[in-house]
């Protein structure tokens, strides 16, 4: 069929000049516009597989970046969409209102713990981070504080790539020297320690952080972290221990507890949420939050914290994206949790958990390999130098994987639909990765 509209050709050009078009146009995150290192081509995903230009079919290991934890093409959350086109696609969501948004308010007031009861829809992960930060700093001022206006995290840290974000992202991880002069300066504690360290390495940490926040406390108006498992700033699980500590500090010293989870929400540490153990005054959600159909992301706080921005200046949170609340992105969120809660995602993580931790263990022993450790649906693997990518991207690909490794690291962090077959192949294509470097 031929419309003569220009879209239909774009649809017929081949591989090769949709490639090359893209490497001559196209920017790829953290990658050279001048000289890029390799991108494929993804032509179709179902399940836990993308095929490729060359019709090749890989096991998708990074569940594009821990967003598709349904793998792709499921059909309730392909009908939400469709459904939801079919009444309406966007509305503005100042003066408006409507029954996507409603219904997932709804369903994470329900989710997460009691006391996180008022949601701010925001469009991605890093823009929820600045909503955060933005009511930390307004709920000081609201309760009669407004010389408190800095963060306090721990080094490792990871929470979105705008300007507050990465003020508090790991200073190195971050490249903060580059950015010298234009990031807020934020407070900065010892990183947790790892996850199997024992009581009195946990509190010689505790005893650390808490003298930074005593330190700067008269500065400080909240913590900021990823609860239990730090995961860009280099995939780094940490004991549960330390979220306690994260609470007291906060409690003592009147400051506002974020816990970004991001990449943890929605059952991959094997808790639905990290905040079910420890329970903060502000939560970030986004990844997995739509199944990975669409960028979302919410913010849940506290009423505490919303009556104390009622008291600021203001008045209101000073935020209002133009696709705040997006009702597509709503509708999918809300099938996808739903299918998250009929699911066996607890049977699935601890599945996974146990192929991987089985499966990786014996990298341990090869030349190069520094650790290996698992939490939940995350498999890591770190090395002792700098990931070769796309040596590593190629061994993946040959023994029919899709990994995407940074730093000094090659991890998974599979679909958790994954099956037991496809989990095999991700461990061997894991190996050869490994292998190639
Ligand atoms: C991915 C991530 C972000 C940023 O989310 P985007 O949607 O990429 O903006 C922030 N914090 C954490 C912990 C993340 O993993």
């Amino acid at each position: 069929m031929s419309t003569g509209h220009p879209v239909a050709e774009v649809a017929v050009r081949g591989p090769l000049e949709t490639l090359a078009f893209d490497r001559e146009h196209l920017w790829h995150p953290y990658t050279s516009m001048t000289e890029p290192t390799p991108v494929r081509l993804v032509t179709g995903a179902d399940g836990c597989e993308l095929t490729l230009g060359d019709g090749t079919r890989v096991v998708d290991g990074m569940s594009s970046w821990w967003a598709a934890i349904h793998g792709y093409g499921h059909p309730a959350l392909d009908r939400a969409v469709v459904d939801q086109v079919g009444r309406f696609s966007h509305v503005m969501f100042g003066g408006l209102t409507h029954a996507p948004a409603v219904e997932l308010g709804r369903r994470l007031v329900e989710l997460t713990p009691d006391a996180l009861e008022r949601v701010f829809l925001a469009d991605s992960g890093s823009v929820s981070v600045e909503v955060a930060m933005k009511m930390v700093v307004q709920y000081q001022r609201g309760v009669g504080r407004p010389e408190r206006t800095r963060m306090l995290t721990v080094l490792g840290g990871y929470h979105g790539d705008t300007f507050d974000c990465m003020s508090v992202t790991d200073p190195v991880g971050g490249m903060h020297t580059m950015w010298a002069g234009l990031l807020p300066e934020q407070v900065f504690g010892p990183q947790p320690p790892r996850h199997d360290a024992g009581d009195a390495e946990v509190a010689a940490w505790a005893a650390a952080f808490r003298a930074v926040a005593e330190r700067h406390a008269p500065e400080l108006a909240g913590i900021i972290v990823e609860p239990l498992l730090q995961g860009a700033g280099g995939m780094h699980p940490y004991p549960a221990a330390c979220l306690e500590v994260f609470r007291e500090v906060a409690d003592e010293h009147g400051l506002v507890l974020v816990f970004d989870e991001i990449a943890t929400g929605f059952g991959r540490t094997g808790h639905l949420f990290v905040s079910e153990l420890v329970t903060p005054d502000i939560l970030c959600l986004g990844k997995a939050l739509t199944g990975g159909y669409v960028s979302l992301a919410a913010v849940v706080t506290t009423d505490a914290v919303a009556r104390g921005i009622s008291g600021s200046e203001s008045g209101v949170v000073m935020h209002g994206p133009t696709f705040m609340g997006n009702p597509l992105a709503c509708a999918v969120a809300s099938a996808s949790i739903d299918l998250l809660l009929a699911g066996e995602w607890r049977r699935d993580v601890a599945r996974i958990n146990a192929a991987l931790t089985g499966g990786l263990a014996p990298l341990r022993r090869r030349p190069g390999v520094r650790d290996v450790r698992t939490i939940g649906a995350v498999g890591v693997v770190q090395l002792d130098h700098p990931v070769d990518v796309v040596a590593a991207t190629d061994a993946a690909l040959g023994a029919g994987v899709w990994l995407r490794p940074f730093r000094d690291l090659i991890y998974t962090m599979p679909p958790y639909v994954i099956g037991d077959a496809e989990l095999d192949r991700l461990v061997h294509g894991i190996t050869a990765a490994v292998a190639s470097q």
